[in-house]
């Protein structure tokens, strides 16, 4: 979901979008509701009916989706793909008509925060970035992305193998490319579960209980919020990657989502602090997440497990290599015993002196024995041991794999 519409700079085309997924009249558009009143389970049906956009009933690349873990395709391309930049800066904690949100929806500070980082107030780390470059960025797959601003949905909105975890917080970034910004082209989304614990989340507390409970912002300056810190300590857990879309309307298609496997913590009182905050807003509804959407014909891809990995490669690409050493180690052996077997044969076959062909053929079948029938001189003709000719040792060259 994004959101920002009544702090929405003029002109910014996303913005317009965005509000007008809220419209009730002069639009087109009817409400969009996430459940019927006064009812706490998402309904499928009722968003259906009431999200009437093109690409939320149409589009085949639709988002939040339940994520088969077992299905996800390990890609060793992704390791290390997601690179957060993003600056502490101070928030200005808003309530929307559908949730908690941090920052605007733009690559710029408020006018808010802009007047923060002049007057110079805060650590010296988030002043000297902030004025620099905004609220930051990430690499994704080595394209640098606007961080814009992030937002929780409770319960989360992608699922693990059907399984919604307690709420979800969705980072959503832009390419940085001034061409895009103020449409809704190139978004990607970081999303970060969180899991019921019984200790609450201290990062969520700095700022949680500041959300008003209407539709508003919190007072100017009041905490300073460190996005980067809230995702670094989940990065290494590796994460899932789809196409996807918004999740509210209009639902516009092609948003890069990259899902961390590692869930965060959350304790119930803040799931039911914006639980209740929404219940508010949403005439009694307490959630806010999208039903899960068909797969259709997308993959999910994902970051290979940690034992995956082998000197640096990830993914299918080391049992390949552990196949082709079996091979080779397994070829060296056969060629081993049949050259063992070969300059025995030899040795036998030559004329010499007491030597008799049908000798060797014994002791062939004798080491055959020994290495208990697995590839060995067995597969060498027995009789052929036993015919005398000095031709013997080019007969027994090792058979060619097939
Ligand atoms: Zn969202």
């Amino acid at each position: 979901m994004l959101y920002g519409c009544r702090n929405a700079p003029n002109g910014l085309v996303l913005l317009l979008l965005l509000c007008r997924g809220d419209a009730t009249d002069g639009t087109g558009h009817g409400e969009w509701v996430y459940a019927a009143a006064d009812g706490s389970v998402p309904s499928q049906v009722i968003q259906a009916q009431t999200w009437d956009y093109k690409d939320c009933t149409h589009d085949r690349t639709q988002s939040p989706i339940d994520i088969v873990t077992a299905e996800a395709l390990p890609d060793s391309a992704l390791v290390d793909a997601i690179e957060p930049s993003i600056h502490a800066n101070y928030a200005r904690p808003t309530t929307t008509k559908h949730g908690f949100q941090l920052f605007h929806t733009s690559p710029n500070l408020s006018s808010h925060e802009r007047l923060r980082t002049a007057e110079g107030v805060g650590t010296g780390r988030s002043t000297a970035r902030s004025s620099a470059a905004g609220k930051g960025s990430t690499r994704l797959m080595g394209e640098p992305y606007n961080f814009y601003q992030i937002h929780w949905h409770v319960p989360s909105e992608n699922t693990f193998d059907g399984q919604h975890a307690a709420m979800e917080a969705h980072l959503v970034h832009q390419i940085a490319e001034p061409e895009y910004v103020g449409s809704n082209s190139h978004l990607a989304v970081v999303a970060v579960l969180y899991e019921l614990g019984a200790r609450c989340n201290e990062q969520l507390d700095t700022f949680w209980p500041l959300f008003p409970q209407e539709v508003a912002s919190a007072a100017p300056n009041v905490t300073m919020v460190d996005v980067q810190a809230m995702i670094e300590r989940l990065l290494p857990g590796g994460f899932y990657h789809y196409l996807g879309s918004l999740t509210t309307p209009p639902c516009t298609p092609g948003v890069s989502w990259y899902v961390l496997k590692r869930k965060a913590v959350v304790c119930q009182r803040q799931v039911d602090r914006l639980s209740a905050v929404l219940a508010i807003l949403q005439r009694g509804v307490g959630v806010n997440n999208r039903a899960t959407q068909p797969l259709h014909q997308r993959r999910v891809t994902m970051t290979p497990p940690n034992d995956a990995c082998v000197g640096g490669f990830c993914g299918p690409l080391p049992n390949v290599l552990l196949f082709l050493l079996l091979l080779a180690c397994a070829g060296l052996g056969v060629v081993g015993i049949w050259s063992r077997c070969g300059s025995k044969l030899a040795a036998h076959a030559s004329p010499a002196p007491g030597g008799h062909g049908h000798v060797a053929g014994t002791e062939m079948h004798e080491q055959h024995q020994r290495l208990g029938g697995v590839v060995s001189c067995s597969e060498l003709p027995r009789g052929a041991a036993a015919r005398s000719g000095s031709s013997l040792g080019s007969q027994m060259q090792p058979a060619p794999w097939s």
